[in-house]
C-alpha cells in the first residue's frame, strides 16, 4: 500500500488557518479508481476498534476473526494487512476497494492530509502518484481541513 505519512514533523498544531492557506481556493480531486494508494510499496493503513466493527458486520463475518486475518499490531496502532506484493488486503485487482462503504477514514480522507496539502511542493508529489489529485470536484478549503482534523496524517 502506498499509503504513508509523507511528513510526520507537520502537524495540525502548527497548521495556519484556513486564510492563510495556499490553497485557499480549494483543491480540486476526484478518484480515477486506478488503485495506486491501494497497491504498490509497503504502508500502513491505521484502523480503529469502531472501523473494524463496521468492516466485519459489512463483511458479514465475526470481528475477532476479521481482526486476526485481516489486521496486525505495528507501531501504536493496529493496521490493515496486505497482500504478497504488496496490495491491500481488501483490494481486487478486478473490483478495486471490496470494503469501499466502510473503508477507514484513512483512505476517506486522501489525498487531504496535513502532509499532503501543507505545501505545494508536498501536493505536486501527491499528484505525481495520484491521478484523482489535481482535477475533478473543486474540494473547498474548509471541507479540506474537514478532512485533515478527522485524522492525523
Ligand atoms: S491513487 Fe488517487 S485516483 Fe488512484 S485510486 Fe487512489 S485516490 Fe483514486
Amino acid at each position: 500500500m502506498t499509503f504513508t505519512t509523507a511528513n510526520p514533523k507537520i502537524t495540525r498544531m502548527n497548521a495556519p488557518p484556513d486564510a492563510d492557506r495556499w490553497y485557499r481556493a480549494g483543491l480540486q480531486f476526484r478518484c480515477t479508481q486506478c488503485g495506486n494508494c491501494c497497491t504498490g510499496a509497503p504502508g500502513f493503513v491505521w484502523v480503529s476498534e469502531a472501523e473494524l466493527h463496521a468492516i466485519a458486520k459489512f463483511l458479514g463475518e465475526p470481528l475477532e476473526e476479521v481482526r486476526a486475518m485481516h489486521t496486525y499490531v505495528a507501531r501504536n496502532g493496529r493496521t490493515l494487512r496486505e497482500k504478497a506484493g504488496g496490495d491491500c488486503v481488501f483490494f481486487d485487482r478486478s473490483d478495486g476497494c471490496t470494503i469501499y462503504p466502510v473503508r477507514p477514514t484513512q483512505c476517506r480522507t486522501w489525498p487531504f492530509w496535513e502532509s499532503n496539502v501543507s505545501t505545494p511542493n508536498h501536493w505536486q508529489e501527491t499528484r505525481d502518484i495520484c491521478p484523482g489529485a489535481g482535477q475533478g470536484d473543486l474540494i473547498s478549503v474548509e471541507e479540506i481541513t474537514n478532512r485533515m482534523n478527522a485524522i492525523r496524517m
